[in-house]
């Protein structure tokens, strides 16, 4: 992978990478902390890099659908060891409340994350963390409906599975409502997901549309259509 830093308007939300969603937790996720060399070697890349937790009171109607787990303040609830947590900007609490909410990372009740981004001028997310088909479904799915670009982190993410193939369900259902997935190209336009990824670059092919690049920022000039961080390989 290129050390390549992205521009100020592109950040990194690293979605509750925690220890009961972890091997030995109470709501354990395989290969939850294989994930974490991968997370912290894409970190230095961005200048704003921001967190979530699953932060759920004792008791909660939330523990109806699932084991009780991440209770605030407890081991469970802590960052995994060995997560690069000194690169937090952020640490968004979520699930605080006696209510079956907090999958997605723009539910946090400890800040505003959409109004956060926006104030500084963040366009594009790539997500990562746990787990695919619950909380990084669910954060991905309201960026994309608030206007963000996303990229999913292939390697830099997990799945709970409840039932097998959720894992690829929930990517399937990702890439359908406009995100990307590192390596995957959209076959609309049959583009690459740059390394160097900070330039306007043109879309040759011109007006995307009916695609999953209707929902990625973009830019038109002189007619010519340009994709932030991407490279059209048709001519
Ligand atoms: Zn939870």
């Amino acid at each position: 992978m290129s050390q390549e830093r992205f521009g100020p308007d592109t950040a990194l939300l690293v979605v509750d990478v925690q220890n009961d969603f972890c091997p030995g937790g109470a709501l354990a996720v395989t290969g939850g902390d294989a994930i974490i060399p991968v997370i912290n070697a894409w970190m230095p890349r961005f200048a704003t890099v921001v967190a979530s937790r699953d932060w759920h009171p004792a008791n909660s109607v939330h523990f109806g659908s699932w084991p009780p787990h991440c209770v605030a303040g407890t081991y469970g609830a802590q960052f995994r060891a060995g997560l690069d947590t000194g690169r937090f900007l952020l640490v968004l609490d979520k699930g605080t409340n006696n209510v079956d909410d907090g999958y997605s990372a723009f539910e946090a009740t400890s800040e505003d994350l959409k109004a956060w981004l926006r104030s500084r001028g963040i366009e594009m997310l790539y997500v990562c963390g746990l787990a695919t088909d619950y909380c990084v479904l669910q954060t991905v799915l309201d960026a994309l409906r608030l206007g963000f670009g996303v990229t999913v982190i292939r390697d830099g993410i997990a799945a709970v599975e409840v039932h097998p193939g959720d894992g690829q369900r929930a990517q399937d259902a990702m890439t359908a409502a406009g995100a990307l997935v590192t390596g995957d190209s959209p076959s609309c336009c049959n583009i690459l997901l740059a390394e160097r990824s900070y330039s306007w670059l043109e879309c040759k092919r011109g007006k995307p549309s009916r695609s999953a690049l209707c929902f990625w920022p973009r830019r038109s000039y002189a007619g010519r259509i340009y994709l932030r961080g991407m490279r059209c390989t048709q001519t």
